[in-house]
């Protein structure tokens, strides 16, 4: 750890202007945040949240997710107001979804100037929008959906290009006095996409989020990120990373907190996570959460601990979680890395936490 916070000492950091996606600060001095998106379908509200706290206790931040019908824009309230962390909505064609994202509480909109038809006419409105709820705007950036116009120019989708749109669809925010922006430039050649973010880090002073796009199956898209995100984030440049693999999202964020770690630029803590609660919920989970955390909060050794609503999905949800109870029938289930090693009454549930906790920093070797 002494390694850790020497190399996370050492590194520099680009001077980016900060944001908030809802309570996460992007940008500025805050820490780089993990990131990933749901592959549910968001139109189901039940399998989204689920998955979303299956991401959340494996450490993800902030999540993303998909709004590509009116279904999924009307599924965004209970979304957002349940989720447990900030939720990002991605859109990706149609400007009214925009404004349903930021009405429902979204914490931030993404949208893909390429892929909006007449986003330029309504880029006043949005900024209008979401200024009012304070809200940021992600300006992602896509290879693989560049402007046409650019790609006219540029024959293809080179760093100069990404640059270019990134910064254009800027521009037209600014002129409506908005910069409450972070930007992403993603291609999924990492050599490309380095290039583009130093560019666009030279540039501007907006908050990056790295991502390497259609990165691949698991093993290829981690050393595609790991390359790259090492990169730039070694140079200072980048707020918050997503890794993109063809594989279940938690993956993502099992790989983005080993980079974040590796670089010493993650130090892991106490952290409390708990389920956003669902149609299964058999227990208060919010004043659990609180007196779990109340519990634990002295703590002296690194821990997740997971604090999920059922006992049907809660222990395998969180089965990346150090630490754990699941709770129904005014019974909790205790369970360790995602097994259940004891059942106890709601009313020991706090104090086997503990003794659990502790059982973990003894083989730690931590007194
Ligand atoms: Fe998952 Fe159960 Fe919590 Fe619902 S109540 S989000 S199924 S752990």
């Amino acid at each position: 750890r002494d390694g850790q916070e020497a190399g996370a000492a050492a590194m520099p950091r680009r001077k980016s202007r900060q944001i908030m996606v809802g309570t996460v600060p992007v940008g500025g001095d805050a820490p780089v945040s993990v990131q990933s998106m749901t592959t549910t379908l968001t139109a189901d509200v039940n399998a989204t949240l689920q998955q979303i706290a299956e991401l959340a206790a494996s450490g993800c931040q902030i999540v993303r997710v998909a709004c590509p019908s009116q279904d999924d824009a009307e599924a965004l309230p209970a979304i957002a107001r349940k989720s447990p962390i900030p939720v990002i909505a991605d859109i990706h064609f149609q400007p009214k979804y925009v404004f349903a994202a930021i009405d429902a509480g979204c914490a931030a909109v993404r949208v893909n100037p390429g892929n909006i038809k007449k986003f330029d006419d309504k880029v006043g409105e949005i900024a209008k929008a979401a200024t009012e709820a304070g809200v940021p705007i992600r300006i992602g950036v896509n290879a693989g959906s560049l402007d046409k116009r650019l790609l006219e120019k540029y024959g293809k989708a080179t760093p100069e290009a990404l640059v270019e749109s990134a910064l254009w669809e800027c521009s037209l925010f600014e002129e409506h006095g908005f910069r409450d922006i972070k930007i992403s430039v993603k291609h999924n050649d990492p050599v490309v996409m380095i290039e583009a973010y130093r560019q666009l880090a030279a540039a501007c002073d907006y908050p990056l989020h790295l991502g390497v796009t259609e990165a691949g199956p698991a093993f290829q898209g981690t050393i595609k990120s790991s390359v790259a995100f090492g990169a730039l984030l070694s140079q200072g440049i980048g707020d918050t990373i997503r890794v993109s693999l063809s594989a279940p999202p938690v993956e993502e964020v099992k790989v983005g907190t080993a980079i974040l770690e590796s670089l010493g630029l993650r130090q892991r803590g106490l952290e409390i996570i708990s389920c956003p609660s669902c149609g299964r919920a058999q227990v208060d989970v919010y004043t659990l959460a609180e007196q779990v955390t109340a519990g634990l909060k002295d703590f002296p050794v690194p821990l997740r601990v997971a604090v999920m609503g059922c006992v049907v999905n809660g222990p395998g949800e969180a089965r990346e979680a150090d630490l754990g109870v699941a709770s129904g029938n005014g019974k909790g289930q205790i369970f360790v890395k995602g097994e259940v090693i004891k059942t106890v009454p709601e009313a020991q549930i706090v104090e086997t936490l503990i003794e659990e906790a502790m059982r973990i920093a003894e083989d730690m070797g931590i007194e």
